[in-house]
């Protein structure tokens, strides 16, 4: 049997599946880059969160539109979306990339979270320190004479 290879360069892509809790709110994603950025900001923190961002065109939403809610504070920019019932956040949009997609790789029901997690490669991310990192994540250059934000 041949060995498969994990390798998260080569890997191919892979949908995968996730929801909320109570299940009002499913979506799939497709998976082409295989990292999970796992962020310290005051939020992720205490959600724990952690990010697959993808593009809007890898992300589709099955159900649950009407189940959603939004939280947003500091910036405003990312909308922390939580399902309404259960109060899970299964995904946002992120103020790092405001188009595309955030998913918690902890709201993904294909496999438990330690071999999912095997797939990945886990890049921590200093976001409580948000404006000095942020190029980072994103081609942005560094916010330079900002006002002292903590992170989204
Ligand atoms: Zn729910």
């Amino acid at each position: 049997m041949a060995m498969q290879d994990d390798s998260s360069a080569t890997r191919r892509p892979q949908i995968f599946h996730g929801g909320c809790h109570c299940g009002a709110v499913k979506f799939q994603v497709r998976v082409e880059q295989f990292e999970i950025i796992d962020c310290n900001c005051s939020i992720c923190q205490k959600k724990g969160f952690l990010h697959l961002i993808v593009p809007p065109e890898q992300f589709e939403l099955l159900q649950g539109a009407e189940a959603l809610q939004t939280y947003r504070f500091n910036t405003g920019v990312a909308q922390h979306h939580f399902c309404g019932i259960c109060g899970i956040a299964p995904f946002y949009r992120p103020r790092s990339h405001p188009q595309h997609y955030d998913v918690n790789a902890r709201c993904l029901d294909d496999e438990p979270l330690e071999v999912l997690l095997q797939h990945f490669e886990v890049q921590p991310f200093d976001g409580r320190h948000w404006e000095q990192n942020i190029h980072q994540l994103t081609d942005q250059p560094p916010v330079e004479g900002h006002e002292r934000l903590r992170e989204s």
